[in-house]
């Protein structure tokens, strides 16, 4: 038989929020090859070797094809309408003996915003509640907040591309050589042709390696240390008096509690030596175009939101954000759609393009497109979901596309909250630790499978097309939620992904220029994006700030201790994150070659604590942390500081987030993942 012949397809990357451009070569049904597109808009022709070569997932055995529905102990196949059918009643049951309130859904960052948008349609109006979030609540929901609240709009504040013209950058807590490593060698090259380079993070990551000033303050202290640069700044006078008089307002509040931090005090809450403090607010602070970015080093803490409030103090005091100069205040955004999954009002306070629930206007503006009431009130965020599948007061939870069993903090009590829901519904790839506690488990594509678009971590639309049919049964998530609305007798419209975009924009005008004819002819557009005759905003706020006032705001708030801190018994303060061949859960790179380059979970160990608990690499060690415990390998490394441990999170089977806590962001409920105080053992 003769092959077919050779097709391409363009494609935006489903791993990271960097959003690589990528043509996927296919030929009989099969991924040839991977390679990044020379005019992709942010990889320039580069992609990494997620992007590049794990696609061997696709045509692993292990894909689910059919439905799966649990009787008794044992997940058994079944046809779609069966297994659509008892999702349904299970819904329609639980709304009728106790309220719409009782069935909530974790919407993904690994769907298109397409299919988050008819998510949270689905929860609104079909079931007629909004418990509906998304895993930013788990990783930069302290960004949206902390930068609505700064500077009026939840994405970054510039283009990336603006941050090749920094001449100084101020990278916190990310790791984007590993990371996001396609941004992460744009930065690197910007510093070799000559940026300075200010690092803040507690492990020797690799931009720290090229930094003018490597800032190692103790995890949880990022608020001491950003009131120290800001004290810095007022101090040695390199605020902008001007821009601080005429776009930004709290400076007196500030500067009032700026007296409380300077850089001795700071030096001995965060353990950064002074002359690092202040040569890093000099750098930072003298620079004509300073830029900063920063990852989830700065969010997932306690007090993560005080976090991005005070860091993009220094932004504003610099007037350096809003303005031609500078790269203001970047997120650098984990999954591939995470941005986007916020961007479409898959949150429980919300809706498509931030506009709160609460909010008579808003909502009568997507009652008028969608036909029906929407809910008033907030709905669940994802802890309060699993604490109230605890308590008894959840019947049914629906999870697309998320391992919330490996991912989640605290994951004896995520497995409780699973087992006490009675129907936990679960769309997967694969059989993931989440699927084995469900009841009803759907057949799930995957990117290479799909249409519709991704927001990168620049606020960027692209398209995603699809390279190939989902294998057997399995379905888009779109196609899975239209099919269920259909089983409940519901007809959400929308009847293609680019009818559900351009619906989105009626509801949330900020896309409503945004289109995917648009997007097939141009690329990409970046949102702000209200009118089809007009490119996107890659840089914000040049005329004004999006707030009520239009100023950029100030923060004046005192650093608080994490909710965890080392004592006799917990000596070391864990750090999880990611490491560069693996995503996430690792469901879909463990199926494929990046497992021979990152074959397991390892914790990293500093040499003079490996020494003191005569642990060598490689070893097995237990860590336990107050809430749970796990056996890893250790590897031995200065990149973590002594006292301080550091493991990814890729393979369920070591269980690292048995050990995170449920300390959370005080004001979005983001999980304390950087702070967990735990004891090493051998063995
Ligand atoms: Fe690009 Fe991120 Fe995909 Fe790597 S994982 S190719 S950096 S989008």
């Amino acid at each position: 038989t003769r092959s077919s012949a050779l097709t391409r397809t363009r494609t935006t990357c489903g791993y990271c929020g960097v959003g690589c451009a990528l043509d996927v070569l296919t030929r009989d049904g099969e991924v040839t090859a991977v390679k990044p597109a020379h005019d992709g808009p942010v990889n320039r022709g580069h992609a990494c070797v997620k992007g590049r070569f794990a696609h061997g997932f696709l045509r692993s055995p292990e894909r689910l094809t059919r439905p799966l529905l649990r009787r008794g102990s044992r997940l058994e196949p079944v046809d779609w309408p069966e297994a659509l059918d008892h999702v349904a009643r299970g819904m329609r049951a639980a709304i009728a003996e106790a309220g719409p309130d009782t069935v909530a859904a974790i919407s993904s960052a690994r769907a298109t915003n397409e299919e988050n948008y008819l998510i949270q349609k689905f929860m609104r109006t079909v079931i007629g509640t909004n418990n509906v979030d998304n895993c930013s609540r788990l990783c930069h929901s302290p960004s949206a907040a902390g930068l609505t609240a700064a500077f009026g709009l939840s994405g970054g504040t510039d283009s990336f591309d603006d941050a090749e013209h920094a001449d100084c950058l101020l990278v916190v807590g990310a790791n984007p050589i590993e990371a996001h490593p396609v941004v992460g060698a744009r930065l690197l090259q910007h510093v070799l042709r000559g940026a300075r380079l200010v690092v803040a993070d507690p492990r020797r990551v690799g931009l720290a390696e090229h930094a003018d000033v490597h800032l190692r303050a103790r995890p949880g202290t990022n608020v001491a240390l950003f009131n120290g640069l800001a004290h810095v700044l007022l101090d040695e006078g390199l605020a902008d008096l001007d821009f601080l008089r005429r776009r930004a307002t709290g400076l007196a509040e500030l500067t009032a509690l700026l007296e409380d931090y300077p850089p001795g005090r700071v030096s001995e809450i965060t353990g950064v030596p002074v002359p690092d403090l202040v040569a890093a607010a000099r750098l930072y602070g003298r620079a004509e175009r300073p830029a900063i970015i920063y990852g989830l080093g700065v969010t997932e803490h306690l007090h993560g939101t005080d976090g991005v409030r005070t860091l993009s103090n220094l932004a504003i005091l610099r007037g350096a954000v809003g303005t031609g100069r500078g790269y203001g205040v970047n997120p650098l955004r984990g999954q591939n759609n995470v941005q986007g999954a916020s961007d479409m009002g898959a949150l429980p306070d919300l809706l498509p393009g931030y506009a709160a629930v609460g909010d008579p206007a808003a909502r009568a503006r997507a009652e008028r497109v969608w036909g029906v009431p929407v809910p008033r009130t907030a709905g669940l965020r994802i802890p309060e979901m699993f604490a109230a599948a605890r308590a008894g007061d959840l019947r049914v939870l629906w999870v697309v596309g998320e391992d919330v069993c490996a991912t989640d903090p605290d994951t004896n009590l995520v497995v409780a909250a699973l087992e006490a829901c009675p129907l936990v519904v679960c769309q997967e790839l694969f059989l993931s630790e989440t699927a084995r506690h469900a009841d009803v488990v759907l057949p799930a594509a995957s990117w290479l499978e799909k249409d519709g678009t991704f927001v990168n971590f620049d606020r960027r639309f692209q398209r995603v097309r699809p390279a190939l049919s989902p294998p057997g049964q399995a379905r888009t998530d779109f196609a899975i939620v239209q099919a269920l609305a259909a089983t409940l007798g519901a007809d959400l419209g929308c009847p293609t992904p680019a009818a559900a975009l351009a619906e989105c924009g009626r509801v949330a005008p900020v896309f409503g220029g945004i289109s995917h004819q648009r997007l097939d002819q141009e690329g990409a557009l970046a949102w702000p994006c209200p009118d089809a005759g007009r490119p996107g905003t890659g840089k914000l706020y040049l005329d004004r700030f999006a707030t009520a006032d239009g100023l950029a705001h100030l923060a004046a708030l005192p650093y608080l201790p994490p909710g965890e801190s080392p004592d006799g018994d917990y000596p070391f303060i864990l750090v999880t994150g990611r490491r560069w061949a693996h995503y996430n859960s690792g469901s879909m790179t463990r199926r494929t070659g990046n497992l021979r380059l990152d074959p397991a979970d390892r914790i990293d160990v500093n040499p003079a604590d490996a020494a003191r608990h005569a642990v060598r690499d490689g070893d097995p060690v237990t860590v336990e942390s107050r809430h749970g415990r796990a056996t890893l390998n250790a590897r031995i490394t200065d990149e973590t500081a002594p006292g301080q441990l550091f493991c990814a999170f890729h393979f369920p089977a070591s269980r690292v987030n048995a050990l995170t806590s449920g300390h959370a962001d005080t004001v979005t409920s983001c999980p304390e993942y950087k702070v967990t105080a735990v004891r090493l053992s051998p063995g």
